[in-house]
């Protein structure tokens, strides 16, 4: 079985489900959503995050980088088209101006991990993958699941929906209580523009499900101030929930850590998306507009 790389879990979260729940973030994405708050989690590979406004001029990356992608002069630099991402001077680095993203876990050291913290799951809580896609890894997600499922531990899923249906109806769907479904733009052309990937697959997947999971299967919408939060696509994605007879919703505000995330990547950022949050007046119309047309 090929292991995935895990960029974070994240215990004691309110966030991802209902209760306590430990959250799994997997690395590597389909999607490449230009507003992305995890913009780690994006690429298969690990990365690593860099911190330049935190470095102390030590130079002790340098000493054990094996192919000179930490250089120090004349300022200490990380070439990234030279780094391997061995993790080495994330080790060394004493002000944790390194720090490496995507790390391997054995299934077993991963459950082992999520027992631990049953004591805080109790009836409501449990264990949620996110990413990135978790869907990617599908041959260890449902091994994991499984082991979970036989614990006697609630599972929910986050996904951007761009599976194999009939993979995740044989391999993960019998092993989950909760999936949180993402629909971003209804406007395929808009997806494409905005995330890389049309929205054709994910929306049959979403209409498919819905007619099998019921309450089960919570739509989620990312309020993306001017691309995703706009009057039209909320009408649409609303519209579209009626007619699937779903009122169970999330509508999520948008965060803008993604921003401060690509600076450590090293990755430009879309100057179209905004580096606040949404105005409050803004947010409570356009959630009010989507509530009257889903019901
Ligand atoms: S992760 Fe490895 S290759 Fe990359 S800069 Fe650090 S020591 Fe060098
Ligand atoms: S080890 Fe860390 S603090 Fe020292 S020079 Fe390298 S990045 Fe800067």
């Amino acid at each position: 079985m090929t292991l995935p790389l895990i960029f974070d879990i994240r215990h004691g979260s309110m966030d991802d489900g209902p209760g306590i729940r430990t959250t799994v973030f997997f690395k590597g994405c389909p999607l490449s959503c230009s507003w992305c708050h995890n913009p780690e989690s994006q690429r298969m590979e690990a990365e690593i995050f860099w911190d330049a406004q935190s470095c102390v001029g030590c130079q002790a990356c340098h000493a054990v980088c094996p192919g000179g992608a930490s250089a120090v002069l004349p300022e200490v630099t990380l070439h990234r088209e030279k780094c391997t991402a061995c993790g080495a001077c994330t080790e060394e680095c004493p002000s944790n101006a390194r720090s490496l993203i995507g790390k391997h876990y054995p299934v077993e050291e991963l459950v082992r991990i999520l027992l631990l913290d049953r004591g805080f799951y109790r009836a409501t809580g449990g264990v949620t993958f996110s990413g990135g896609e978790p869907t990617l890894h599908v041959e260890y997600l449902s091994t994991v699941l499984q082991t979970l499922k036989k614990e006697n531990i609630s599972t929910a899923l986050q996904t951007c929906g761009a599976f194999d249906l009939e993979n995740f109806r044989r391999h993960l769907l019998p092993y989950l209580d909760l999936v949180y479904f993402d629909l971003k733009l209804c406007d395929t052309t808009s997806h494409l523009t905005y995330t890389g990937f049309g929205n054709e697959l994910l929306l049959a997947n979403f209409s498919a499900l819905s007619r099998e999971m019921g309450k089960r299967l919570v739509p989620r919408v990312p309020l993306v101030p001017g691309i995703t939060a706009t009057e039209l696509n909320l009408t649409e994605i609303a519209r579209l929930l009626r007619e699937l007879g779903i009122t169970t919703y999330q509508l999520l505000p948008f965060n803008p850590g993604g921003i401060e995330k690509r600076r450590l990547l090293g990755q430009p950022f879309s100057p179209e998306i905004p580096e606040s949050f949404m105005d409050r007046d803004t947010e409570r119309r356009l959630r009010e507009l989507f509530r009257s047309t889903v019901r």
